[in-house]
């Protein structure tokens, strides 16, 4: 499969009164054509950020994009000027946030608000933005289309609501979806069917999606590859069944350990301790003071990379055999 984005050593961080916050801490990692990557690790991990920074909405000041890049169709989105970045923005990238409400402009119908997005970016006709609006409330399964399109958010349920969120970032035909905890702000049964809803969108349109969550369960039944953060760095990148198999970070098996599962019986073990603080990150491993397993070495030096096989890289000094000689030094 072919990669549609490339973040190489993405390092944003916050000013703040408190100092510079280094949210994002060096992250790299593809996105292939027509792929669901999630990138899952609990609140303050840098997920958000490195996804607002794909769409380069990281608000300047406080937050910058210190160094790295993100290549899409050979154009680096760290170097495009607000112009440039307008004309993909929305177009050939498109975000959904974890709030349908917030997305959607409540004194204006759902039909003039889906057909915006398309008659600004592709310049069509009113007719032709309206037959559009109406087959991407078809594909994200809103009956009674033509009559919808008059109403507004008020009239839909907070899941038909997230539907329309989704149909207009898909109006576009995006070749890339972010989305944002698409699933949090909605009740169980819902949450299942907007899952449903973007493993069928893909199926149909082949968009590759990067799914921002907390939420494993979600992960287990959309991702192809899921990408695990901690503390601004990702720790561990694989496909779904290594992942969920034979995770090979102790924080990726802590996080395993800490969520439900109808396969495994026994106790539920939440992580004990907290995450470090971003104001002046630790130099060796951020999990450290959590970590069963933590050695010397661990303290003194942020592991390398270290290829369980081809598609399955981590950072932890349990995997690298040049640990032994770190910590004879
Ligand atoms: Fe634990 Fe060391 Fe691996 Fe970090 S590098 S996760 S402290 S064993």
């Amino acid at each position: 499969m072919t990669n549609i984005l490339e973040v190489n050593n993405l390092h944003v961080s916050f000013s703040t009164y408190g100092g510079e916050v280094k949210a994002v801490r060096g992250v790299t990692f593809v996105l292939k054509k027509g792929e669901t990557l999630a990138i899952v690790g609990e609140s303050g991990c840098g997920k958000s950020v490195t996804s607002q920074s794909i769409m380069r909405l990281i608000p300047n000041p406080p937050g910058q994009i210190k160094d790295g890049s993100i290549l899409f169709k050979n154009k680096d989105l760290t170097k495009l000027k607000e112009k440039e970045m307008q004309k993909i923005r929305g177009v050939d990238i498109s975000m959904i946030f974890q709030d349908p409400m917030t997305a959607l402009n409540p004194s204006i119908t759902i039909g003039e608000q889906i057909m915006e997005g398309i008659r600004q970016h592709k310049g069509i006709s009113k007719n032709e933005s309206k037959e559009k609006a109406l087959k991407m409330l078809q594909l994200v399964g809103i009956p009674n289309a033509e009559m919808r399109l008059k109403q507004y958010p008020h009239q839909f349920s907070g899941g038909m609501r997230q539907r329309i969120v989704i149909a207009m970032a898909l109006i576009c035909e995006p070749e890339v979806l972010i989305a944002d905890e698409p699933t949090t702000a909605l009740d169980v049964t819902i949450q299942a069917q907007i899952i449903d809803l973007f493993r069928e969108i893909q199926q149909k349109t082949q968009v590759s999606i990067i799914l921002i969550t907390h939420d494993l369960g979600v992960v287990a039944q959309v991702a192809d590859r899921v990408a695990v953060m901690y503390a601004g760095k990702m720790v561990e990148i694989g496909d779904r069944r290594d992942i969920f198999y034979h995770p090979q970070h102790p924080y990726t098996k802590g996080l395993l350990r800490s969520v439900p599962r109808l396969d495994k019986e026994g106790e539920l073990l939440p992580i004990d301790g907290t995450p470090p603080d971003l104001f002046s990150p630790p130099a060796g491993c951020p999990f450290a003071p959590r970590c069963d397993f933590a050695m010397e070495v661990c303290q003194r030096i942020y592991p390398m990379k270290t290829f369980i096989k081809s598609e399955h890289e981590v950072d932890c000094w349990l995997q690298d055999e040049r640990a032994q000689k770190l910590m004879a030094r």
